[in-house]
């Protein structure tokens, strides 16, 4: 557990995956975790981040971003349409990228800031009904659209179901990605992330493993 023994294995996935070192980036997922901890992982020299919560993205990452140079702030968790500009604001990129009103809604804003974050697609490869993303099935004709808006999609991210084995949904991830020009793909967490390398994975989004459990109480 910890920072250097995470990357350690994300340099031995990649290697028994015949792929460069490197290839594979590190979202330290920093959600809910106590300053310190994540202040702990900054020292270490990490620089990329990733947040479920816009508000509590905004209350801590201003103050880290002035102190540590290089931050890198990636939204992983579900956006409303109502907090789309500050998002826009606070963030690099954004994984959860799943409907068209908010694509029409981060072209809007990406047209009046002439930038936009980097976008990936939230596919919910499991078909899960309480699970937010575009089913797979109707994922060719959004990732259009996107194109048909000029936004900057750049890849696609999953969260397989809880209950399954998650490397058919990645190797489904990858399919997709492929088939449709795109070079991000976004999944493994703490449980799997060595899986999603092997799969092809260009980000994986590793939280508890690296900072200890999120307590929400
Ligand atoms: C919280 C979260 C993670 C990190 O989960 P761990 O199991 O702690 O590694 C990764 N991705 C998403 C979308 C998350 O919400």
């Amino acid at each position: 557990m910890g920072l250097s023994d995470i990357q350690a294995r994300i340099a031995d996935a990649e290697n028994a995956a015949g792929r460069a070192p490197g290839s594979v980036k590190l979202i330290a997922v920093s959600k809910v975790q106590p300053a310190e901890r994540v202040e702990a992982v900054l020292r270490e020299g990490h620089r990329l981040f990733g947040e479920n919560y816009v508000q509590e993205a905004q209350g801590k990452w201003p103050a880290w971003r002035e102190e540590f140079p290089g931050c890198e702030v990636h939204m992983i968790g579900p956006l409303q349409s109502n907090k789309a500009k500050l998002a826009v604001e606070l963030f690099e990129a954004i994984h959860t990228l799943d409907r068209p009103s908010l694509a029409k809604k981060l072209a809007n804003l990406a047209q009046a800031r002439g930038a936009s974050p980097d976008l990936f697609v939230q596919v919910n490869t499991g078909a899960e009904p309480q699970k937010a993303g575009v089913l797979p099935e109707d994922l060719d004709a959004f990732v259009a659209e996107t194109r048909g808006m000029d936004l900057p999609v750049h890849g696609l991210m999953c969260i397989p179901p809880e209950s399954e084995d998650p490397t058919p949904h990645f190797a489904m991830l990858a399919e997709m990605s492929a088939r449709n020009g795109l070079d991000g793909l976004s999944m493994g967490m703490s449980s799997d992330f060595e899986k999603a390398i092997a799969a092809g994975a260009t980000h994986v989004r590793v939280g508890s493993a690296i900072f200890g459990a999120r307590d929400y109480s």
